[in-house]
């Protein structure tokens, strides 16, 4: 074929039978058959093609996605994938009208809050919550509730960017409020707070380190003893967890415990260690989140119905300890016993004739950054790694010494065929 035997856009259209995307989709063929003209390529069947980009074009953007990198809350791949549980209360509140801002039992306006502040506060001990739709937005909140246009002490050590960009000291300006840095970044302690209290101070933060360490000569005061400062003075204290785990997790630092050593609010996300959907999530005093709920960034902030309902249907999961570990992806995979891990790498393997390779998986999502999980995954040729990729479902693995690594600590049971067969076919 030459370029001059290229037909034209309505010409090609035509052959697709009145679908209404087939201009568009014929003239994105012929553009691509041009260039591939020009670099001396054949394009083929060209109605194959425009039936093919009709397919695609109607696919949707966001789908599934295998996830065999061995992250367990990648931020990159959706990070916490729900349990069932929550799926079930999005469908039900999702479907049909709700009772999202009606009190039944007054007949009157409600709260979207009121459906689960109650198991927030069973949970982890507070007063009183407020969810917003991420913890950005929640910092973003309380900083503008109890501190615009006054100072807020942090601590150099905890200036930190959390990823894509997104930087405390950023949110900080944002809210209105003035940073007041205090001690080092390897060292500081709470007599540097004290020092650096004045009367435009309003809050002291303490920002959970998350994504990195720091190691060697170093020294942070504790919950305990910065509560103390900020009770001397009658400021109050948010301490940003990021991942807040409500489970004991290895050395994360708890909601509850966060409040029990005198934190006045605690802020932490919906879809980290949680395992639930994106919120964010403060805790804390009922008279300081009274004042999240009167500001009017909360209206721009606020949680939409669907979200509301996996957090409701994740957080109940909660009330009984054994069946959180049980039902809730992001807890299972990171308590699942490596041997289990193994079999599923051992089952993968044999489907595909793979090798079996030890890995060591990652919590992510700035959660227990130096925690290794033993891992196991299929190895299998690096150049799988961009036919897996455009597969349909996508598999998404790591590349190792010139190996492609399927992680098997991030797929399910369940998911081991679906991989396999993507193998087979992009062989
Ligand atoms: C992740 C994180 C945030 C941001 O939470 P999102 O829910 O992603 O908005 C804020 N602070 C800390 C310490 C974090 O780790």
């Amino acid at each position: 074929m030459e370029l001059r035997d290229l037909p034209s856009v309505d010409e090609l259209a035509r052959t697709a039978d009145d679908d209404p995307l087939a201009v568009d989709a014929a003239r994105a063929v012929i553009v691509r058959a041009r260039e591939e003209l020009r670099a001396g390529a054949d394009p083929g069947d060209l109605a194959a093609r425009l039936r093919e980009e009709l397919v695609a074009s109607r696919r949707p953007g966001l789908r599934r996605v295998l996830n065999a990198t061995g992250v367990i809350v990648h931020t990159n791949l959706g990070r916490a994938p729900l349990p069932q549980a929550a799926l079930d209360r999005v469908v039900e509140a999702g479907r049909a009208y709700s009772n999202l801002e009606y009190d039944l039992a007054a007949g009157a306006r409600g709260s979207r809050q009121d459906h689960v502040e109650g198991i927030l506060r069973r949970l982890t001990g507070a007063e009183s919550g407020i969810v917003v739709n991420n913890n950005a937005g929640a910092m973003l909140l309380a900083l503008a509730a109890l501190a615009e246009g006054r100072e807020v002490l942090v601590s150099r050590g905890e200036l930190i960017e959390i990823g894509d960009g997104f930087r405390i000291p950023d949110v900080l300006a944002r809210s209105g409020a003035r940073l007041v840095e205090v001690g080092t970044t390897n060292r500081t302690r709470a007599a540097d707070y004290e020092r650096a209290v004045r009367t435009e101070t309003a809050l002291l933060l303490r920002v959970h380190q998350s994504n990195f360490r720091v190691v060697g000569f170093t020294e942070q005061p504790s919950v305990a003893e910065l509560a103390a400062v900020a009770q001397r003075h009658h400021l109050p204290l948010l301490d940003d967890l990021g991942s807040g785990a409500l489970l004991e997790l290895s050395d994360e630092p708890t909601v509850r415990g966060a409040l029990a050593d005198g934190a006045d609010l605690v802020c932490f996300s919906g879809d980290k260690l949680l395992g639930g959907p994106q919120a964010g999530i403060v805790v804390g005093r009922a008279e300081l989140i009274e004042r999240l709920r009167r500001h009017p960034l909360h209206r721009a902030l606020r949680i939409d119905k669907l979200s509301l309902a996996a957090l409701e249907g994740t957080l109940l999961l909660y009330l009984e300890p054994a069946r959180a570990l049980r039902e809730i992806p992001v807890l299972r995979m990171l308590h699942e016993d490596v041997s289990a891990v193994r079999a599923r790498a051992e089952r993968l393997a044999a489907a595909v004739d793979g090798d079996v390779e030890e890995t060591v998986a990652r919590v992510g999502g700035g959660a227990l950054p130096l925690a290794e999980l033993p891992s196991f995954a299929c190895g299998l040729d690096e150049g799988l790694a961009e036919p897996l990729r455009l597969h349909e479902p996508p598999v998404i693995g790591i590349l190792r010494d010139g190996r492609l690594l399927l992680d098997c600590r991030t797929l399910a049971d369940g998911d081991v065929d679906d991989v396999a067969a993507a193998v087979r076919t992009c062989r």
